[in-house]
This record gives structure tokens, C-alpha cells and sequence, in this order.
């Protein structure tokens, strides 16, 4: 959770990196309402259940503390604990995940004189969350038409919508004269991205319009990536396309096909591995993140072998491992649950396979030149990225955003890649 107190606008943000970008949004918009009055934004999450009820404890705190502003709550658990939060007393409006770039959604603040230039203003905003320069996240789409059986998503974000070309073109150029070196597209499901729109795009034509636009671009990222998604013209970007970083992090959630059925979700085991294999075969310094679900109802103990031989198999080194939580909306939550003991025990078991793979991955790397951005410098110590993403520190004042091209890998901890300059 994190607050952010400007002016008379206070945001506490829950959940996904989603939820602190639109956070800032909503602040652009109420920032330029003009209000007299305070105001209290509290994005909400609803992932699991635990972050729906310190999402609701969080309001009723904010209600407390806050006994003269004005409490919005926005958010996913806007949606799946609406009536909860209406009948709240000292909650002001709860506007739901579409509407907060909606300017007519926070009308009724009181607003004496209010100008509104929004997608400046929004895109301004944007500006003031990456402190760190090093990346903006450009947020193309959201919402998601899946319906995966575990998911929550669909149901508090809506159906798959898409930013149009110009505005994601125009983010960029933002971006870019504001000193970000890298850009990361991103989506809740990012490869439905031009599905909705009257016009044939996909994906793989945004790249393409911003490397073609933004010759001098050379770092771009993608958020995470559903595998059946992929596109051929899509395929042929990430093998080849250099200017697009050699990091993909996979929506993959399990290793087991029957498992990946209950999930209802559109790719197999297989499709993995044949993916990583094809990148690998032209981009061999790329590195694979994935997220997996330990625990999902019917898993066996067979089939969560196969998760975690996954790993070894597609060569994946960058995890996160989420315990499954039942969602009363969802399919799953029908189906027999695991015991809780076995889902945190599997959560740990894969938690320490992914730790084992990410240092094996750094084993191999030691001795090795790389180039890297600095997210941060502390008394003289750098930390960063690699271009395939991977941690690194060095001894060693740097600029945040700054490039660094030839860094050595003498050595690693269980964090962080340890580097030293080296000119040869
Ligand atoms: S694709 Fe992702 S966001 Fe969409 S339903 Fe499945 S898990 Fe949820």
C-alpha cells in the first residue's frame, strides 16, 4: 500500500502496478476540477481475498482519519464490494476501473472553475509517477474477454479495451522528451490489443508505428505476455527487432495440461516450450519471467511435478508465484479446493525452485560483459537492469536512466547481479 499527499489530494493505492498509474490519473483529473475541498482516493484491490479485505480496511481508516475530506474508492474491489462500500457513511463516490479516466465520473466534486485539457493533463500526470526516469509504463489496454476459471479481472476491469494509435503515439513522444530511456508497454491482456477497435491493428503494428516514429528509441519493453496471444508478425519482432528488449515475462500460471484446462486457459505445456525455444534460437541473451498459481483446485502432486520440470524444460529464471485464493465470482471456486497447508507448501516449493533457477541463471552469467540502466544510486552504489532485466549493482555513481554499456559480472548475490565497469 502507498500514500501519496500533493496539494489537497491524498491517493493510497492497493493492488497492481496498474492501480498506482491510474492513481496518478485520477489525481491529474480531480487536480484539474479546482476543488476547494479535500479529497481521498483509495484504489482498491480485489486479486485475492486477502487484498480485498485490507482493501476494506484501508477505507474505513482513511474514513477515520480523514473526517473533513472527501473519500472516493475506486478500484477492482469498487466493483466486487460495491454495495459494501456504498453503504459505508463518510464514503463519498465509488467510481468503478472504467471510469477513472471518465472526467464525468468525479463531476459532482464541488468544482468552482475548472479547465480541463485531459489527455495533456492525464499524460502529465504519468509524468510525475516514474520518478526514476529509467521507464514509463504506457498503459495500451485493459480489461480482459478470457474469463480464465481462477480470474477476478473480467469482472472488475470489463472487456478488452484498447488505446487508439494516435494517444499511445503520443504518450511516447511525452516519454521521450522528458528523459525516459525505456518504455514498457503494457496491458492487462496487452496481445488483445486492437481487437475492440474498428480498425485492423494488432500489437506488433504498435511496436512497429513507434520504432518507425521514434527512430532514436532504442529500449522497449513489453509487460506481461499471454502465450497464445502471440501473433506471427509478433513472433518475428521479439526474435528479431533488437530494439526491443530481450526480457518476456509469460502468463503462464501452470505446467500441466489438465491443470491449464481447468483453468480454462489457451495454451499447453508444449507451446512453452516450443516459444522459448524459437527466441532462444535468435536472441540467446534473452531471459524468461513467468507467473505460475500454486495450488489451483484438482492439481495432484503429478501434475504440479510437471510445473515445476516446466521450469527446467523452457529454461524460465524470473518467477512469481501466487498461492491460489478462490473468488466467489469465479469457476474455480466451484471446483473441490486443495487443503490450504498443500497450496502454501506448493507455493514454497515453487517459490524455491524459482530462487534456484534465477542463481543458476546468474552462475552461468559470471565473467560475462552485459550492458544495463541505473534505476537508482545510494551513497555512490548504483542499482539497476540488465537489458534481459536482471538486477545488477555496481560500486559507483551513475545518473538514474543513464545507460551503462560494458559492465563486467564479477560476481552475484541472491538479489543482485554484482558488476564492476570495464572499458576492454
Ligand atoms: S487472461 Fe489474464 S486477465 Fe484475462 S481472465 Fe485470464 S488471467 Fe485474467
Amino acid at each position: 500500500m502507498q500514500k501519496n499527499e500533493r496539494s489537497k489530494i491524498k491517493t493510497i493505492t492497493l493492488g497492481c502496478r496498474f492501480n498506482f498509474y491510474e492513481s496518478e490519473i485520477s489525481r491529474a483529473i480531480i487536480d484539474n476540477l479546482n476543488t476547494n475541498d479535500d479529497i481521498v482516493i483509495i484504489n482498491t484491490c480485489s486479486v485475492t481475498h486477502e487484498a480485498e479485505r485490507q482493501s476494506k480496511q484501508a477505507v474505513r481508516k482513511a474514513i477515520r482519519e480523514n473526517k473533513n475530506s472527501k473519500i472516493i474508492v475506486t478500484g477492482c474491489a469498487a466493483k466486487t464490494s460495491k454495495d459494501y462500500f456504498e453503504s459505508l457513511d463518510g464514503v463519498f463516490k465509488v467510481i468503478q476501473n472504467n471510469d477513472k479516466e471518465n472526467i464525468n465520473a468525479y463531476l459532482n466534486i464541488p468544482q468552482p472553475n475548472s479547465n480541463i485539457d485531459l489527455i495533456e493533463d492525464i499524460t502529465a500526470a504519468q509524468n510525475q509517477i516514474f520518478e526514476d526516469r529509467a521507464r514509463a509504463f504506457i498503459q495500451i489496454q485493459n480489461g480482459c474477454d478470457h474469463f480464465c476459471s481462477y480470474c477476478i479481472v473480467p469482472f472488475t476491469r470489463g472487456r478488452s479495451h484498447s488505446l487508439p494509435l494516435e494517444n499511445i503515439l503520443k504518450r511516447v513522444g511525452f516519454f521521450l522528451e522528458n528523459g525516459f530511456s525505456e518504455l514498457v508497454l503494457s496491458g492487462i491482456d496487452i496481445t488483445s490489443y486492437g481487437k475492440d477497435l474498428d480498425y485492423r491493428i494488432e500489437l506488433a503494428d504498435v511496436i512497429e508505428a513507434i520504432l518507425k516514429n521514434y527512430p532514436n528509441q532504442k529500449r522497449l519493453r513489453i509487460s506481461s505476455i499471454d502465450p497464445k496471444g502471440i501473433s506471427e508478425k509478433l513472433l518475428e519482432l521479439l526474435k528479431y527487432e533488437k530494439r526491443i528488449m530481450p526480457h518476456f515475462h509469460l502468463s503462464i500460471q501452470s505446467g500441466d495440461n489438465q491443470v491449464l484446462k481447468a483453468m480454462k486457459r489457451r495454451h499447453t505445456r508444449e507451446d512453452i516450450i516450443a516459444f522459448c525455444k524459437q527466441i532462444k534460437l535468435t536472441r540467446n541473451d534473452v531471459v524468461f519471467g513467468a507467473d505460475f498459481i500454486a495450488g489451483f483446485p484438482t492439481e495432484t502432486d503429478s501434475m504440479f511435478q510437471n510445473t515445476l520440470s516446466l521450469i527446467d524444460e523452457a529454461e524460465l529464471s524470473l518467477m512469481h508465484i501466487f498461492p491460489f485464493s478462490s473468488r466467489k465470482e469465479t469457476l474455480a471456486s466451484k471446483m473441490v479446493q486443495l487443503p490450504q497447508p498443500v497450496i502454501s507448501e506448493r507455493a514454497r516449493l515453487l517459490r524455491e525452485k524459482a530462487c534456484e533457477a534465477k542463481l543458476k541463471l546468474f552462475e552461468s552469467m559470471k565473467g560475462k560483459k552485459i550492458r544495463g540502466i541505473i534505476e537508482k544510486t545510494i551513497d555512490n552504489v548504483s542499482y539497476g537492469k540488465t537489458d534481459s532485466f536482471l538486477p545488477f549493482v555496481i560500486k559507483k555513481a551513475y545518473n538514474s536512466s543513464e545507460i551503462v554499456n560494458v559492465l563486467e559480472i564479477i560476481s552475484y548475490n541472491e538479489n543482485y547481479l554484482i558488476t564492476k565497469k570495464n572499458d576492454n
